[in-house]
């Protein structure tokens, strides 16, 4: 079958799945394969659930229904390449170290206040989800946003062969994936693919003006530079203001970072015409999920929660604003960082080196990379796992506290929240 004819099929059901425990009903059901399950094995009861055609890659699982490729995850990837160019609808991407996601959500909240997008859904923003969104648009679509997320080279090339961006916006280089990218010039060199796929086609670039390196590789591209002079910061200390010609516009989102991220989605906002008063309410209403810089308070502690991620880059971000927060008694929690590679303990001891010299709170740090770090800090105690640090964490011990909670996610460190 011709991608051509499989798109016919594709268009002919409602909508995709990969799932059968979310099927919805005459949905188009491509049987992927994974590390630890064989999609094709579920064919009969995709059926059974409603899906109008399945797509296996294994013959032994044909019934009525299903449409045999040679292979289903180069199938989706064709599918959603084809159909992305019969869209009649501007597409942006999104990539970069941190802050993807929620600069993704924050631009979504803003341009569906004048357009009908379709963003990705959640974190989907790999060689999967990254088609799984663009297939999730219809010709009633006005505006996509796609986020892409990479952990090494070429990764973002082939995702921009697939979802063809007019528009793009990379959010930060920084020393995140260092096990894929080798280097932080790594990190450079893969995200910069988004730049290449747009020059190369004439498209147009957001570009964060604070951000020099950038300025310096999109030097001749179509561009769309904002900075202070546009959009200010009025205060971080709590929730981040800011001012957008005359509006001032409260966020809910915490650390200073986010500025980045709030400003990208005013100027990509006011790019496409939204008004300055549905700018407002859109990132106004806003609020973070999924364990990203929330701000909570628990048996009278104030907490900053993020941990949902973390890096060299977002910790040390997320430490220097805590370090500026209003708050007394300030206590870090913080869990390693994974995905470092040859990298890890440098970037651990980093960290360390750091809370030495800012003490500016005791200090809690969790993991079996932290746990090989060196200090002589007696603000500073180290443990080998999660465990450990329970065992020993009173919650007696403190009272009116302020912490800051921040790990990689495999550290599941909003688990502290139920130490407290
Ligand atoms: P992922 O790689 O998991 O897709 P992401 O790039 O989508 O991550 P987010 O999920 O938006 O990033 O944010 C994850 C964490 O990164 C936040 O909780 C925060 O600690 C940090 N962060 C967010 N924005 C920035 C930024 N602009 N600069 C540095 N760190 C940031
Ligand atoms: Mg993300």
């Amino acid at each position: 079958m011709t991608t051509k004819q499989l798109h016919q099929e594709f268009l002919a059901g409602s909508g995709i799945c990969t799932d059968t425990r979310n099927i919805v009903e005459n949905c188009f059901f491509i049987a992927l394969k994974g590390a630890n399950f064989n999609g094709n094995t579920f064919a009969d009861e995709a059926v059974k659930k409603g899906a109008y055609r399945v797509v296996i890659d294994d013959e032994a699982f044909k019934n009525e229904k299903t449409i045999l490729v040679k292979d289903t995850l180069t199938a989706l990837q064709e599918l959603a390449a084809f159909h992305r160019k019969h869209l009649k609808l501007p597409i942006l991407s999104l990539t970069g170290s941190n802050g993807k996601t929620t600069t993704k959500e924050l631009i979504n909240a803003v341009l569906s206040k004048k357009y009908k997008t379709i963003a990705t859904q959640g974190n989907l923003n790999n060689h999967i989800g990254v088609p799984l969104t663009l297939l999730s648009m219809t010709s009633e679509t006005e505006m996509g946003i796609v986020e892409m997320g990479a952990n090494h080279l070429h990764e973002i090339e082939n995702l921009c062969q697939i979802a063809q961006p007019d528009y793009g916006y990379i959010t930060n280089f920084g020393k995140a994936h260092l096990e894929g990218f080798g280097s932080l010039e790594g990190v450079v060199k893969g995200k910069s693919e988004l730049y290449t796929h747009l020059k190369d086609h004439d498209k147009t670039v957001f570009v964060n003006g604070a951000e020099t390196k950038q300025l310096e590789l999109t030097k001749t591209m179509n561009r769309v530079v904002f900075n202070e002079t546009i959009i200010q910061l009025m205060d971080a200390s709590n929730e981040v203001k800011v001012k957008f010609k005359n509006t001032e516009i409260q966020s809910k989102l915490v650390g200073l970072y986010n500025f980045n991220n709030i400003a990208a989605a005013i100027a990509i906002g006011d790019y496409f015409n939204v008004p300055e008063e549905q700018i407002k309410t859109a990132i106004e209403g806003y609020i973070p999920q999924n364990n990203r810089s929330q701000r909570l308070e628990k048996a009278g502690h104030k907490i900053l929660l993020d941990a949902y991620n973390a890096n060299p880059t977002s910790m040390m971000a997320a430490l220097e604003n805590f370090k500026q927060a209003e708050g007394n008694r300030k206590i870090l929690i913080l869990g390693d960082m994974f995905e470092m590679g040859s990298e890890a303990e440098k970037e651990h001891q980093h960290i360390v080196d750091f809370l030495e010299q800012n003490p500016f709170g005791k200090a809690y740090l969790v993991g079996s990379n932290f746990n090989k770090t060196k200090t002589k800090a007696s603000h500073i105690k180290t443990f080998e796992s999660f465990d450990d640090f329970k065992k020993q964490f009173k919650a007696k011990d403190f009272k009116n506290c302020f912490f800051l909670i921040k790990g990689s996610r495999g550290m599941a460190l909003e688990r502290v929240l139920n130490l407290l």
